[in-house]
């Protein structure tokens, strides 16, 4: 199970010390992390060596992905980030792919499938956002959609495992019209998602599935289902430490 705070464009670094220092409260992060459970902070590009910095200092087991990453792997690309950087300042992984790259920085599903391939061969962790808008469910093209979007990252991941490349990939369901909005999607509709990636794609990306989209300490319950849903990608509520905390106690309470 895998839970990632995306904290977008937010945060500072007297944010960051007080937010960790109120994980810093909660004692049962070494039992949750030997239970499976992995948590992940996607802080601002120049926040990430910080934070970094901050969770070994703590001694807390949570991981740090960015937010974003260049496709090219170095060069002439003035205000990009490399994968190769990232790897530098001991970052775990990436998500990519976005909604909100691809809606306000006119990022591709190519583009997404060339970062996944340069992300895998650096060593760090992909995590793929897909998911449709409001118009393409109203539209009845959901499926055609999901295809769309993981089909051609799908291609270099297969192409990564033949070269040997064994690094886990995971596929964050984010339907646009729950991100932010305080709608989210029900578990029937993740259940569709997994039956379609599972069909066009197989096991490996089924089982790789997450979902994102108004994830918050009431809805979570409902959104899991061991075997459907193998982690959350939480924008909002994840801003706040208490909610992390009581998102946890609630999926993972008992001692
Ligand atoms: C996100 O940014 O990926 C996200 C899911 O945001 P929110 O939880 O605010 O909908």
């Amino acid at each position: 199970m895998l839970l990632i705070a995306n904290w977008k464009m937010n945060m500072t670094r007297n944010a960051i010390t007080s937010y960790l220092d109120a994980l810093s409260g909660e004692d049962r992060w070494a039992v949750w992390r030997d239970r499976g459970i992995r948590f992940f902070l996607a802080p601002p590009y120049p926040y990430l060596e910080f934070l970094g910095d901050q969770l070994r200092s703590r001694n807390l087991p949570i991981g740090i992905l960015a937010q974003n990453m260049c496709a090219f792997e170095k060069g002439a690309y003035t205000g990009e980030v490399s994968a190769a950087m990232l790897k530098d300042l001991g970052v775990d992984g990436v998500l990519l792919g976005h909604s909100e790259r691809r809606q306000y920085f006119g990022e591709t599903d190519s583009a997404v499938a060339e970062k996944t391939s340069r992300a895998l061969s650096l060593g760090l962790l992909p995590v793929v956002c897909f998911g449709e808008t409001w118009e393409e469910r109203e539209a009845g093209s959901c499926s055609e959609v999901w295809t769309r979007q993981v089909g051609p990252v799908w291609e270099r991941v297969v192409k990564a495992r033949s070269e040997g490349i064994g690094i886990p990939v995971y596929w964050a369901y984010e339907p646009v019209w729950a991100i932010g909005t305080g709608r989210t999607a029900v578990l029937d509709d993740i259940r569709e998602v997994s039956r379609h990636l599972r069909k066009d794609f197989g096991e490996e990306v089924a089982s790789g599935l997450l979902y994102g989209g108004s994830v918050n300490d009431d809805s979570v319950s409902g959104l899991c289902e061991k075997g459907t849903v193998h982690g959350f990608l939480v924008g909002t509520a994840f801003l706040e430490p208490k909610c992390v905390l009581r998102i946890f106690d609630r999926l993972f309470g008992s001692r």
